[in-house]
């Protein structure tokens, strides 16, 4: 073990992201082309046209610093949330605005809140400033926000609360998450990481931007990677009030979004029938994949995301067994052993003949 660097950073497990394609054709000496993967929550349909072309477009510029303000993206993010720039911090990334936001309100030694089963980068994030993870216990999977209202204590300055949440892909109702803003104290900031948020049906969506009018200490974080389609590129931003933005903007990276990933987002944005479609296959492939888990016997989480947890045996060795024989089959999914669910498995939501080519996998591997 390395004696450089202080202890905390030692200590971090690192994120285990999903098996790129190429690695398990090498690894299993299969084709790529029958290879499918859904293990990252990625888009199926991949890039939108409309940001592939704004991509190549400004190719031609490359040669220079991207904006270091991303104006543009940022005048139609302020349209599209109704905000005023001073209110956006885009990152390379929404992992990018979970960090900033560490570093920017957290020194060592103070604490930070989040549930048991919520996103992996958030354990990260808190390691990487040496501050204190105080991990509230789940309920049904989910956050349970009485509990982690309760749990900040006086060395508290930030929580994190994803809505949908990862891995498990539950959900919070708007009321819930106004309940807990009223309770967190005003010099705790508050991260409300909805990734998924595009994916909600209607009568789920709330437009949180409306709570950071009133909420001083919110930071709304969103994504370009999961319903947008862009995650190869990494953007994301985050609508805070100008107070919290400006201490974002002085620890981020001056270039932290590239040019090609600020013009791709702009594009992406504004084009509604990508999302309508992604949106529609999402919902349909959900229906497919638990009624496939229902004729199994397969206990599921109810997910909101563009993904879904389920439980493929009883015995702490399951999600390992049936990951590997799902990857001999040419079928990549995430176990999830990592978040402390070793019975469960994580599937992304594919095209129909992805989710098909899965459910098929899945009951060989079962047998
Ligand atoms: C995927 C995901 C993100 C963000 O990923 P980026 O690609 O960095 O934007 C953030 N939070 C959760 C809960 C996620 O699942």
């Amino acid at each position: 073990m390395s004696t450089f660097g202080p202890e905390y950073i030692r200590a971090i497990a690192p994120y285990q992201a999903g098996k790129p394609i190429a690695e398990v054709a090498r690894e299993y000496g299969l084709d790529e082309a029958n290879i499918v993967k859904l293990a990252s929550n990625e888009n199926p349909f991949g890039i939108p046209e409309s940001s592939r072309a704004a991509m190549l477009a400004a190719a031609a510029d490359l040669g220079r610093y991207p904006d270091a303000n991303g104006f543009d993206l940022k005048t139609a993010l302020a349209k599209r949330y109704d905000v005023p720039l001073e209110w956006l911090t885009l990152g390379n990334g929404s992992n990018d605005i979970l960090e900033i936001a560490a570093h920017a309100f957290v020194q060592k030694g103070e604490a930070v809140v989040y549930s048991q089963y919520s996103f992996a980068v958030y354990a990260l994030a808190t390691q990487g400033v040496g501050g204190r993870a105080i991990v509230v216990p789940a309920v049904d999977y989910g956050h349970d926000l009485d509990a982690m209202a309760a749990a900040i204590d006086a060395d508290t300055r930030l929580v994190y609360v994803a809505n949908p949440n990862n891995p498990t892909g539950t959900f919070i109702p708007a009321a819930q998450i106004e309940a807990f803003l009223q309770k967190v104290p005003a010099h705790v900031i508050v991260v409300l990481d909805e990734a998924y948020n595009e994916y909600l049906a209607p009568e789920h969506q709330f437009e949180s931007s409306t709570w950071v009018r009133t909420y001083p200490n919110l930071i709304v974080s969103r994504t370009f990677s999961k319903a947008y389609g862009l995650a190869g590129l990494r953007v994301g931003f985050a609508i805070a009030q100008p107070a919290v933005t400006d201490l974002m903007n002085r620890i981020r990276q001056p270039f932290n979004v590239n040019s090609l990933a600020q013009a791709a987002a702009v594009a992406a944005l504004n084009d509604t029938p990508f999302l309508d479609q992604g949106a529609r296959n999402n919902a349909d492939g959900y229906r497919q994949m638990i009624a496939a888990f229902e004729e199994l016997g397969l206990e599921y989480v109810p997910s909101f995301g563009n993904f879904v947890l389920v439980r493929v045996g009883d015995d702490d060795g399951a999600g390992a067994r049936v990951n590997v024989a799902l990857l001999k089959q040419g079928v990549i999914v995430r176990p999830v052993g990592n978040y402390g669910l070793p019975q469960w498995l994580r599937i992304s939501i594919g095209l129909p003949q992805e989710n098909a080519a899965f459910i098929e996998a899945l009951k060989k591997a079962l047998r």
